[in-house]
């Protein structure tokens, strides 16, 4: 019943191509395309898969003129300095990256964030490179207030993604974005192709609003 499309992506550079070729003519690396299926019953596919994009619940013409100026209200994290870097807090809807080198704190910083915004919305943190245990001793450690933030163990990006449809998370962290994968992409996790189509998947969850994405910013 599922017409599969097919598209080649090139693992280095994100290049698409619509056959295999040996050579990504966009950054001259050889043997970097693989293939990435995508699912498709075709309407329904591409209405879901570019639904939320750019919060518009539907197409509609205006003026520039007519667009609402009100500002978006955004709700802090707890932190200043966190929130100075995203503009005056966190924007609802909104997919942030987080990046830095390893071990620069990125998990420890939204762990922290993440306790502390439980106490008032639902939360739901996805790790997928550390353990439950691990992530519950670091927060034990960090004398961290541990009763409500919910946590889950998984790197399937459609399990993550109906498991959140659940439980309603106003707030959810991926930890991390390249441990994530799609079951329709058929490259390994970490790979342009699969890095993209996750978070592809989980931006136009309504609920996603934090990402986290640990590739090195050097
Ligand atoms: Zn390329």
């Amino acid at each position: 019943m599922s017409k599969t499309k097919r598209a080649y992506v090139c693992n280095d550079c994100g290049a698409d191509y619509p056959r295999w070729q040996g050579q990504c003519s966009a950054c001259g690396s050889w043997n970097t395309i693989t293939e990435v299926r995508l699912a498709a019953s075709p309407q329904v596919a591409r209405a879901e898969k570019y639904a939320g994009y750019a919060g518009a619940a539907e197409a509609k013409v205006q003026t520039l003129s007519a667009i609402d100026l009100q500002e978006v209200p955004r709700f802090t994290s707890g932190f200043k300095e966190l929130d100075r870097v995203l503009g005056g807090g966190i924007v609802p809807g909104a997919a942030i990256l987080i990046g830095g080198s390893p071990g620069a704190g990125k998990s420890t910083l939204l762990l922290q964030t993440m306790c502390w915004l439980a106490s008032q919305m639902p939360t739901l943190y996805v790790t997928g490179e550390e353990s439950l245990q691990q992530v519950a001793m670091r927060a034990e450690r960090l004398g961290l207030p541990k009763d409500k933030l919910k946590m889950l163990s998984e790197t399937n990006v459609e399990t993550i993604c109906q498991i959140a449809r659940q439980e309603q998370p106003k707030i959810m962290v991926i930890d991390s974005i390249q441990v994530m994968h799609c079951a329709d992409v058929a490259s390994a996790p970490g790979s342009v192709a699969q890095v993209r189509e996750s978070a592809a998947a989980l931006t136009r969850m309504p609920s996603s609003i934090t990402l986290r994405f640990s590739w090195w910013v050097t």
